[in-house]
């Protein structure tokens, strides 16, 4: 029992479109990587966000498959994505999703430690090389989301929105704990201490049992 039989966002209208997201799953699992990728509904929820905001330059922290991001831009024509990817097996399997995906050109993939990458691109807005980003999704290592959050919001600017995947904690451990060591809780607490004192973006949390039970994101709008 699945979602779509209640509402179609748990699948791409698009046969082309769903095909290429169907065979990014099964090359995640052939290649025997984490099935850490964003659930179809959530696909759709950031792809709403977007283009609600009507983001042009969109950035993602943490790969994997490329399946977040080849909702994305699937779903957002011309919506260019520079997205971050730590291991080189991770950025190569993801690479051939998003080429056979046809977003090749839309989608510059960064592969390297994001604080790295993240710094580098800082570079490039400063030089006047390289745009700022109007959304940015944020679902790598958990414990430097709060990292990851500071480079958003500068690499940003006012209206940009940011979301922060899995700050709820996960697998039954909550953020709510006095001192979670589980790292989806630990990083969520972090981040969302950190964010909800920030006063260059406006922001909240919201809690949710989703595809994979109980979880949660944050979301902000850069002031
Ligand atoms: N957004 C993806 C999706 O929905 O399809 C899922 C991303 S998965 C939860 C997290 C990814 O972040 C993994 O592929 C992992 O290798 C990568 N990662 C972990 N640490 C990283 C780092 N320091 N820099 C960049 N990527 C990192």
């Amino acid at each position: 029992y699945t979602m779509s039989h209640l509402h179609p966002a748990d699948r791409d209208n698009n046969a082309t479109v769903q095909s290429s997201l169907d065979a990014t799953l099964t090359a995640t699992r052939e290649e025997k990587m984490p099935l850490g990728n964003v659930s179809p509904a959530w696909g759709k929820f950031l792809t709403i966000q977007a283009r609600a905001i009507k983001a042009k330059h969109a950035l993602e922290v943490g790969t994997l498959a490329g399946y977040s991001a080849i909702w994305m831009t699937t779903q957002i024509p011309g919506l260019k994505l520079d997205t971050i990817e730590y291991l080189p097996k991770h950025a190569e399997v993801a690479q051939r999703n998003i080429d056979a995906a046809g977003v090749t050109d839309q989608v510059t993939l960064h592969q390297g430690a994001a604080l790295d990458v993240l710094a580098s691109i800082e570079k490039e807005i400063i030089e006047g090389r390289k745009e700022r980003f109007e959304f940015v999704f944020i679902d790598a290592d958990k414990l430097n989301s709060a990292a990851y959050f500071d480079y958003a919001v500068k690499l940003s600017k006012p209206g940009s929105i940011i979301i922060v995947d899995n700050v709820m904690g996960r697998f039954g451990i909550s953020v709510a704990e006095q001192d979670p060591e589980e790292e989806h809780a630990k990083g969520g607490k972090l981040v969302i201490e950190a964010v909800g004192k920030d006063t260059r973006v406006d922001s909240t949390v919201m809690q949710f049992v989703g595809a994979k039970g109980y979880d949660g994101y944050l979301i902000a709008l850069v002031l």
